[in-house]
């Protein structure tokens, strides 16, 4: 399938031929290769199958017009795949590497990224791939890093529409130190409460909110917005610390937004949303304006239940960056 037509395929079911790989054996990460997208001999007592050792990224490289091809905040990702790593006992690969890795993906996939908006969506990944399922109790001393490709369209390519997500304070998507690490058995854990969601309510997603603190959902960080001030929780373990949420903070300073990282409870977060307006933030979305709460069963409209002016803005003002429409002046935009 060619680049462009790939992009009306759902996201992430269409791969780019090529993908960086690399090992980790006798103590040391051998030398990265490029080979062909396709299943990886594995053995089926590794690690990562029984002990759910994986780690992921998520980031997108964008071509414009001219052809000049940029990744996004691709550091950043590799820092935080680095920490991933740590928390997982997984070997950190190191940070040359897997930059040199996913610029290589890039470069030798140039053919199949689609003219942005569309992009190609790059998924670095790590597992424990040691055969042993004696090892419930200790770290994978085998590992594969692999960087896979897949070129994506426009997220909201029919128009954006508001989303309509239940607010659950009684589950837990991850634990209080965990949930900052983009590890895939968060998403396992989460994904019953997701599903119900789903399935009860008709609902997009779920906010978790337990102890009475917003956190995020189950893939994308969670905030407020109205004319003056955008609000979002502080950082801690519990949530993992987007690129978007951060890109957004900095956006929203910029623009003369008052930015306040806080604890935000259920009733305020209702109170606010009658007025106010809320989004979600991810790399796959950017920043998906919220239409309506669900909370113990009962409705809330977010402002008229239309997509908000500032959450639009926002998001305008960091797409207009990603796509080089807009000065990059806060230096975010990387070539291959
Ligand atoms: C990846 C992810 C996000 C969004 O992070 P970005 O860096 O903005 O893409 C938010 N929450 C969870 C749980 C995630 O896994």
């Amino acid at each position: 399938m060619n680049a462009e037509a790939a992009t009306t395929a759902p996201f992430g079911t269409v791969f780019a031929p090529r993908m960086a790989t690399c090992e980790y054996r006798d103590g040391a990460w051998q030398p990265w290769e490029m080979r062909d997208t396709g299943p990886l001999p594995m053995h089926p007592a590794a690690h990562v199958f029984h002990y759910a050792s994986c780690c992921f990224e998520g980031l997108k490289a964008y071509k414009f017009a001219n052809g000049d091809v940029r990744m996004f905040r691709m550091d950043k990702n590799v820092e935080r795949m680095r920490l991933s790593a740590r928390m997982l006992c997984l070997p950190e690969p190191e940070t040359q590497t897997l930059d040199a890795m996913i610029r290589g993906t890039v470069r030798e996939n140039d053919d199949h990224i689609p003219s942005s908006p569309a992009s190609l969506y790059l998924r670095p990944t790590l597992i424990g791939t040691e055969p042993n399922i004696g090892k419930a109790s200790s770290k994978s001393l085998e590992a594969m890093l692999f960087v896979l490709a897949s070129p994506v369209g426009d997220y909201f390519k029919d128009g954006v529409s508001p989303l309509k997500v239940i607010v659950d304070d009684e589950s837990p998507r991850s634990t209080p130190e965990f949930g900052m690490a983009k590890a895939g058995a968060n998403y396992a854990q989460a994904l019953r409460t997701i599903d119900a969601a789903k399935r009860d309510h008709g609902a997009d997603q779920v906010l978790f909110a337990p102890g009475d603190d917003a956190q995020e959902t189950g893939a994308a960080n969670f905030i407020l917005a109205n004319d003056r001030e955008v609000v979002t929780k502080d950082l801690d373990g519990s949530f993992l610390h987007g690129v978007t949420r951060e890109s957004i903070l900095t956006i929203a300073r910029d623009m003369g937004y008052a930015v306040s990282e806080r604890q935000i409870g259920v009733s305020e977060l209702l109170d606010f949303a009658r007025t106010g307006e809320a989004g979600l933030s991810g790399t796959a979305a950017v920043l998906a304006p919220i239409g309506e709460f669900i909370y113990r069963g009962e409705s809330h409209r977010v402002g008229d239940g239309g997509a908000g002016p500032n959450i639009m803005k926002l998001r305008d003002a960091l797409i207009d960056i990603q796509l080089g429409a807009a000065e990059d002046k806060f230096g975010w935009l990387t070539a291959p």
